[in-house]
């Protein structure tokens, strides 16, 4: 073993960014834009990676991840990274974000990090995502990242939400399946809204099979991109597993909450 130190990496620091742009991506959702044109450390990210932003909300300090959904190359042509948040009920930071975050407001933002990142390297995929809410977030950069790194790869996408109203980044998702000659095929699901034309219910089993019907079974998928509520999440892994698709194949990013929760205290 050697006896020389490896120097250790820089520890990351939250920067002050100032919000460059603020847009409705549903209902109680926005996508929050920060110019990081001079900032090479929050360009040089992974699609699917999230950012931690740190913020005095009601005089607290509360700090909370949120992933990139615009995927690297179009962050570095614009010099934008953008985040998207959905409003939890009762939630300290996110409700905050989504309704009265401003052009101009300055936040801590740490670099961003994560494992839920598309391979790089890999060669041309027929990836399948299933998301719900605001799971779509990294799920959108890594279908754009994807879609750019080979022409024959191939992305479908089964997202659930309550109501179109409440589909978070639903436009953004439908210009890059418009966009896609036919690479994305996005199949939405909605519990609480009837549209025709959409599925109604819930995210199952039999959803998913009937999304893959021409392309073959679970197993025939490279890449598995699961993220969303945790049952959905526990559901779908479950299935995946019974149908003998490798671990290697699956990858989950949950959006459980990354500050203290004091279940006592009144938000
Ligand atoms: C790696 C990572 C990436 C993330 N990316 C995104 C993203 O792109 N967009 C986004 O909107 N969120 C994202 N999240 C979730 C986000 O970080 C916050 O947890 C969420 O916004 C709630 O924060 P809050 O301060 O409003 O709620 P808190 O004050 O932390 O929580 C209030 C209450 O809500 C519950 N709660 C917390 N989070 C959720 C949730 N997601 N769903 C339901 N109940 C919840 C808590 O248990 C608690 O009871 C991500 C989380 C992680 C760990």
């Amino acid at each position: 073993m050697s006896l020389l130190r490896r120097p250790s990496k820089p520890h990351p620091v939250f920067r002050p960014l100032a919000v460059a742009e603020v847009d409705p991506v549903a209902e109680h959702a926005v996508s929050i834009g920060f110019d990081v044109s001079e900032m090479p450390a929050f360009l040089d990210y992974r699609a699917g990676q999230y950012v931690t932003l740190r913020a005095l909300v009601g005089g607290e300090d509360v700090r909370q991840s949120y992933s990139i959904w615009v995927p690297p190359s179009r962050a570095r042509r614009e010099g934008i990274i953008r985040v998207a948040a959905a409003a939890v009920q009762g939630g300290r930071m996110s409700p905050w974000l989504a309704s009265e975050v401003e052009v101009g407001e300055v936040m801590g933002v740490l670099p961003p990090l994560g494992e839920f990142t598309l391979d790089e390297a890999a060669g041309p995929r027929h990836h399948v995502g299933v998301v719900g809410g605001s799971g779509i977030t990294p799920v959108l950069a890594i279908t754009a990242a994807a879609l750019e790194q080979h022409s024959e790869s191939t992305f479908d996408l089964i997202i659930a939400n309550r109501t179109r109203a409440s589909t978070v980044l639903g436009r953004e998702v439908a210009d890059l399946e418009a966009a896609s000659g036919g690479r994305l095929r996005v199949e939405h699901v909605m519990s609480r809204e009837a549209v025709d034309g959409v599925r109604h219910g819930r995210i199952d089993p039999l959803v998913i099979r009937a999304v893959l019907d021409d392309v073959g079974g679970p197993a025939d998928v490279d890449d598995w991109w699961l993220c969303g509520p945790e049952g959905l999440i526990a559901d779908v892994e479950a299935w995946l597993a019974g149908s003998g698709v490798g671990v290697e194949h699956i990858h989950r990013e949950r959006f459980t909450s990354t500050g203290p929760v004091d279940p006592l205290k009144k938000p």
